[in-house]
């Protein structure tokens, strides 16, 4: 009997032992589980915890938030040494918009569709289409809203202004005077009319030449260019733009801002969409862009 009930002890101790270690394993694993997804709360809340520094650091001192600061100093710097100089590199596909011969009243509409696309053009201004002081006030809103404002002529007659360099610098200066009384700056680029190699010019040409350098001004000519002057419009017009950009890694693209190319307005959407989509990006000219000339 002895024998007998020490056996049966021994078969119900053994399933004990063994449940026992059961549980205890099942609750360390438990445990484990927990913890581990305790400390990626932790991580996560510490994540958060660095953003919220960053984004208060002018109003907190530890030295987490010095190393916040400093950090975002780094990223500051590198994205200044990353942002492309006014010159693109040789093989950046780079388009710099530019409008001749307006201003007038249908500007505005082609300053929200550069808008649309956040894209800053240089405008080579005219004393044409509009009386002084409309003129003055759409030159400044081409300026406020982030475009540059340059001198193409006041008068924009060929004839006049290049019978002599008086004559010409003597309507440049009247332009630019309306653009330091809009802007308060004086322009300091140049387009032609009809471009520095314009017949009308001939005659003077090395010494109107020699003469705007001489007054340190950066006269721009073009490598692409929309036809809107020669009669091109809508899809003409807009296969003509891509065309001529694909032809050159850096183009500076002539367009007209004017009356009776208003219909530019309409192909400019398209045309913005297909360069960019050829990997185009949008530079705002200025006086520092390398300049195209015809005539040197
Ligand atoms: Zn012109």
């Amino acid at each position: 009997m002895k024998k007998r009930s020490r056996r049966r002890r021994k078969n119900i101790f053994v399933p004990i032992v063994v449940l026992i270690f059961c549980c205890i394993f099942t609750a360390m694993v438990a445990y484990g589980w927990q913890s581990r997804k305790k400390n990626v709360k932790v991580a996560d809340s510490s994540k958060n915890a660095n953003e919220t520094v960053e984004v208060n650091q002018s109003e907190t001192s530890s030295d987490g938030e010095i190393n916040a600061i400093s950090e975002s100093e780094t990223d500051t710097t590198a994205e200044t040494t990353t942002v492309p100089a006014s010159n693109p590199g040789p093989d950046e596909k780079v388009v710099y918009f530019t409008f001749d011969d307006g201003p007038w009243t249908g500007t505005p509409r082609l300053l929200d569709i550069l808008d649309q696309y956040n894209i800053k053009a240089c405008f080579f201004v005219t004393a044409q289409y509009m009386d002084t002081e409309p003129l003055i006030n759409m030159l400044k809103q081409i300026k406020d809203r982030g475009h540059n404002v340059a001198v193409h002529s006041l008068t924009h007659n060929y004839k006049q202004i290049y019978a002599s360099v008086d004559a010409f610098m003597a309507d440049y200066d009247a332009m630019d005077d309306l653009i330091f009384k809009a802007t308060g700056q004086h322009s300091t680029m140049l387009r032609f009319p009809g471009g520095s190699n314009a017949g009308y010019n001939k005659a003077i040409r090395p010494q109107l030449l020699q003469a705007v350098r001489d007054r340190g001004i950066v006269y721009f000519d073009w490598n692409s260019f929309d036809g809107d002057v020669e009669g091109k419009r809508g899809q003409e017009l807009i296969d003509q733009t891509i065309k001529q950009v694909n032809e050159n890694t850096h183009s500076i693209l002539l367009m007209h801002d004017m009356p009776n190319t208003a219909f530019v307005h309409d192909a400019l959407p398209t045309i913005i969409e297909r360069l960019q989509a050829d990997g185009y990006k949008f530079e705002l000219l200025n006086e520092n862009t390398p300049p195209k000339q015809f005539a040197k």
